[in-house]
């Protein structure tokens, strides 16, 4: 029987799941089921909903508008920092146009309200990939923040020193521009046009390339976040090594290193527990043509990839 009766061993859960889409819904269900009897600013509900708000492209994004106001009611500067989070996953991961991100969305417009300038690079990253409508969300927060649609004044904004995490502003002031444009002619849109779209969108599952040239280096912390929703949004299991198959903590590795041309993509991506992540390196040297054939095939790595 699983522990649910604090909100500790709720959080531990979370953790040891690796952060799976099903025990943080279980978590959270488990908060509000008993929302009379717990305080909203224990630290261990407040990493709980985070996990909650951080768990990108979860099936079920209705409950995430539990845990958006309560956090918001808890802590606002968490909550607002915890969107900005959001928005820096977003901007790097891959993105499904089908499942529409609406509560991601309302995070987007509540950073717009606020003016929080520091999620800016990342709104614009995000502008850049034209996956609609988040990306004219995002693109609509980037102008409300710079008070403005003009091109020239959002990349003057972000060249700003206040704003070290943003480089190539001109690429994303691009972005966000193209993002805006759209919405202008809806009506008189081609069918041309309108293909390309769709063309675009499907390009838009496809994590992107620029974001990393264009935002601040993410902490190992973050980026382990990162490529663990990624594989969990694929339907993997990240608590399990998908080498020796041990349950357990695990970390994220790329089959092919990053540095050698190794995308973000799913099939790129393996859990690893402890063990068998030390392997990696030599296994790589040695070469990992098996693992590498299936990845160039956007295939996971399967079973003793090594
Ligand atoms: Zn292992």
């Amino acid at each position: 029987m699983t522990d649910l009766s604090s909100p500790k061993a709720l959080r531990r859960l979370i953790d040891e799941s690796g952060h799976a889409f099903a025990v943080i819904e279980e978590a959270v269900g488990a908060l509000r089921a008993r929302i009379r009897d717990i305080d909203p600013h224990d630290p261990d509900v407040i990493e709980v909903l985070r996990a909650h708000l951080l768990a990108i492209g979860s099936p079920s994004d209705v409950m995430k508008y539990f845990s958006l106001e309560l956090l918001e009611r808890a802590d606002p500067a968490r909550a607002i920092a915890t969107y900005v989070e959001v928005v820096e996953l977003l901007a790097r991961s891959p993105i499904h146009p089908e499942r529409g991100y609406p509560v991601e969305r309302a995070m987007i417009r509540l950073l717009a309200d606020k003016k929080v300038t520091g999620a800016l690079p990342a709104l614009a990253v995000l502008a850049g990939r034209e996956v609609y409508p988040l990306s004219r969300t995002a693109a609509r927060a980037v102008a409300a923040i710079v008070g403005s649609t003009e091109k020239d004044a959002i990349t003057d904004r972000l060249r700003r020193a206040d704003l070290p995490e943003a480089t190539r502003p001109d690429a994303l002031s691009d972005g966000v521009s193209r993002a805006l444009w759209p919405q202008k002619r809806t009506s008189a849109q081609s069918s041309q046009e309108r293909r390309r779209k769709i063309t675009r969108e499907n390009a838009a599952s496809m994590p992107p390339d620029a974001s990393s040239a264009c935002l601040r280096p993410e902490s190992s912390k973050k980026r382990q976040a990162r490529l663990r929703a990624i594989l969990l949004g694929a339907g993997r299991d990240a608590a399990r090594c998908g080498n020796c198959d041990l349950a357990g903590p695990t970390r994220i590795g790329h089959v092919v290193p990053v540095g050698r041309g190794g995308s973000d993509r799913p099939g790129n991506l393996v859990a690893l527990c402890a063990a068998c992540l030390r392997l990696l390196p030599r296994r790589r040297r040695e070469g990992f043509d098996a693992g590498r054939r299936r990845a160039a095939k956007g295939e996971a790595p399967q079973m003793n990839l090594f």
